[in-house]
């Protein structure tokens, strides 16, 4: 059989076959070869080195040749949990198994030794890995030194295509590809100065690496066209703008606007706000275009200048809408908006998934008509039966979720010229970094707290004292605040994070008895309606406390909750962490922020909860954050999710990050249009289409 040609359908690579290949289109959108050529590892497991149960304290991940000693089941009924010794000549550790623990039995056999790999946890009793992957002893001899880790899904995972299953596929197809077929990006001459592999190499080594310099050099590769792709396109097409230079013209701030201004704002603005809305003001009697990022910290006071901005379009007989990334906050936004606006002759609505028929058809038609001149909704309103007369702003709220894909669909609904672009982010990304990342936008920054605002006290705990925890949680209970409670939910390990939540949540019920305590609980696994229910009893103060995912991260808004407490801090990043702060603090009371985390915890981890509770400052931390954070980081978060990177990641691969954007701009000075010859790859590139996501045309 000859060498498989890039676009080849999956099903002939060797071990898949027509089952398997319906799955990894379904599941993971993968259709050709090439498709899971590209379907990148996330890590790596080292397997040049072995820990000891002594290093432990000191590792996240381990990887351990252990003898079995006591196989025991711990819990009753449907929470039984198999807890597993091992041990090696340093010491014992626990593996524990909270589901498919007969598997694990059949498979293990007391006195033999085995290799295991998995995080290792610290809950204050010690030690022990959850779910660690097995294997038999001899296997450690094999070929490869690093072996790479897949996300994989729960249906592929029972067809054998769990990450070991995707590592043997990759495997073959790095035997069965044709490398010479796969195409090339990058012109020589940037290869080159760059001293960058070609791709087809890069493809290789980053699912079959043979060292460690094979995994950085072939990931730097990929960051590197992916940063640069995305840098060029930006520039490409801001060059582009400002040579059509069009937009609405608008030279007013209309009636409206003034009549809201003098009779119905509710407080006076802060300096950093009038400076915005002056800078907002300034675009949009310019002619041109405005596409500006509104940055500010969690309550900084972002809606309100949203809203000015709106009733300028609306003064100068435009439509706007508003776009949040979920529902919760859409209607949050609308909750507010429509407060704000109640004095004024001026109608809102909101359009999202859940809005019912009669209602839609209303909505859809009095935009079309142009009657209705503010919309608040989600990802709905990108929806083709959304028609304005005459959409002249987007305001979105990006708080982490929006791609610029989505972005860019709403400009498709503007007719004539391209609406007005206004993007609120509450992303506390260092300033240097936002001017990359935003490199095609202008920003503003509101950098002041509205007056008055107490700062939130941050407190570390450790696991050890939890019951000075629940001490706390009690007394500001009986002094009628709410508490809030978040476990950290990261895809990889959800099942456990729901089994972490549900422990910590039996474990909350024997310290808050009902009837004196309610406690609401809300995880992704939850349908919505329960969720809703389950936020309204929060809301509305009928439970005392709420046990969440992170889902309340974007959610929300009780000003009487005003204790936060995150369990497992550790796991989470800095920002992340001076988010989910940011939750409470909103109201007039005293807020706290209770950062639980394990006993003994690593350097880094202390030093992230140590800046936590020194400063409130969003840029501050930002900054921390990236300082920390050096390259190399292979668990590299997409935390910073402002665009859909797929490798690459704008904190942790900043240098390439500059790098790429001094490439991209010398480029396109010199050649704005690329048409130079040389230039004819990256002109295709710029147009190609990642994977999974379909870019339109950027701004
Ligand atoms: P964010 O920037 O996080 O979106 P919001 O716009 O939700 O912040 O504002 C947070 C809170 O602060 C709201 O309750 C809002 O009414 C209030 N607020 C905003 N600006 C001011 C101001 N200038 N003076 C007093 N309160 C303000
Ligand atoms: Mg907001």
């Amino acid at each position: 059989m000859g060498l498989l040609k890039p676009d080849s359908s999956v099903e002939y690579l060797k071990g898949v076959g027509p089952q398997r290949a319906e799955l990894l289109r379904k599941e993971l959108g993968i259709h050709t070869v090439e498709d899971l050529l590209l379907y990148f590892p996330f890590r790596y497991i080292d397997r040049t080195e072995l820990n000891t149960v002594k290093e432990l304290n000191h590792v996240d991940w381990a990887y351990l040749r252990l003898t079995i000693g006591d196989i025991s089941e711990r819990g009753h009924a449907r929470s039984k949990v198999l807890v597993i010794q091992g041990y090696d000549h340093t010491g014992t550790v626990d593996l524990v198994w909270f589901r498919g623990g007969q598997w694990v039995r059949d498979k293990i056999e007391k006195g033999k030794t085995y290799l295991f790999y998995g995080r290792v946890q610290n809950q204050g009793y010690g030690l022990s890995i959850p779910h660690p992957e097995i294997e038999g002893d001899e296997d450690v001899a094999g070929k490869m030194r690093y072996v790479p880790v897949y996300s994989s899904t729960e249906k592929l995972g029972s067809k054998g295509l769990h990450s070991r299953g995707l590592a043997r596929l990759t495997e073959a197809l790095c035997q069965q590809i044709d490398f010479g077929e796969i195409r090339e990006n990058l012109p020589d001459y940037i290869l080159g100065r760059h001293h960058l592999m070609s791709r087809a190499h890069s493809l290789k080594l980053i699912h079959y690496p043979a060292t460690a310099e094979d995994i950085t050099r072939a990931q730097n590769r990929l960051r590197f066209e992916e940063l640069f792709q995305f840098q060029l396109r930006m520039l490409f097409n801001k060059s582009r703008r400002k040579r059509e230079n069009n937009g609405f013209l608008w030279t007013t701030t209309g009636p409206i606007f003034n009549d809201f201004y003098k009779t119905a704002l509710p407080f006076e603005l802060t300096g950093a706000q009038k400076r915005v809305i002056k800078e907002i003001a300034g675009d949009l009697r310019s002619g041109k275009q405005m596409n500006r990022l509104l940055q500010g910290d969690v309550g900084s006071g972002k809606t309100i200048v949203a809203l000015l901005t709106m009733l300028i379009a609306v003064g100068n007989g435009y439509q706007s809408c508003l776009m949040a990334p979920t529902e919760i906050l859409a209607q949050q936004h609308f909750k507010s908006l429509k407060e704000l606006l109640k004095k004024l002759p001026l109608d809102i609505e909101i359009l999202t998934g859940s809005t019912k028929t009669p209602a839609r058809k209303e909505i859809l038609s009095r935009l079309k008509q142009g009657q209705l001149k503010i919309i608040v909704g989600t990802h709905a309103l990108l929806e083709d039966p959304v028609i304005f007369q005459d959409l002249g702003l987007v305001v979105i709220d990006e708080q982490h979720r929006f791609g610029v894909e989505q972005r860019s669909r709403l400009w498709s609904k503007a007719r004539n010229a391209n609406p007005h672009v206004l993007i609120m982010s509450a992303t506390p990304i260092p300033r240097t970094l936002a001017m990359t990342q935003y490199g095609d936008l202008d920003i503003s920054m509101i950098d002041e707290l509205p007056p008055g605002r107490k700062e939130i006290m941050t407190k570390h705990i450790k696991d050890i004292d939890r019951m000075t925890l629940y001490k706390f949680m009690k007394e500001q209970i009986a002094m009628g605040r709410q508490v809030y409670v978040v476990y950290p939910l990261i895809e990889e390990s959800e099942v456990l994070d729901i089994e972490n939540l549900q422990l910590g949540y039996d474990k909350m019920l024997e310290y808050f008895p009902l009837p004196d305590y309610r406690i609401s609980v809300v995880h992704g696994r939850l349908k919505p309606a329960e969720k809703e229910m389950e936020m309204q009893r929060f809301a509305a103060g009928r439970a005392q406390i709420m046990v969440a995912t992170t889902v309340i991260e974007v959610g929300v808004n009780v000003p009487n909750a005003s204790v936060m407490v995150i369990e497992n801090a550790e796991r989470f990043g800095l920002s992340q962490l001076h988010q989910l702060r940011g939750r409470v603090g909103r109201g007039a009371d005293q807020s706290y922020c209770i950062l639980m985390t394990a006993d003994r915890l690593g350097k880094d981890s202390l030093a992230r909860m140590k800046i936590l509770c020194n400063t409130n400052d969003g840029f501050k931390i930002a900054e921390e954050d990236l300082r920390m954070r050096g390259p190399g980081d292979l668990s590299g978060t997409k935390q910073s999710g402002l665009v859909d990177l797929q490798v690459s990641d704008v904190v942790r691969d900043h240098v390439l990050l500059e790098s790429a954007r001094k490439l991209a701009e010398k480029i396109i000075e010199k050649d704005p249009a690329l048409d130079h010859p040389v230039n004819r790859l990256l002109k295709i590139f710029i147009g190609s289409r990642g994977r999974k996501i379909e870019f339109s045309d950027i701004s």
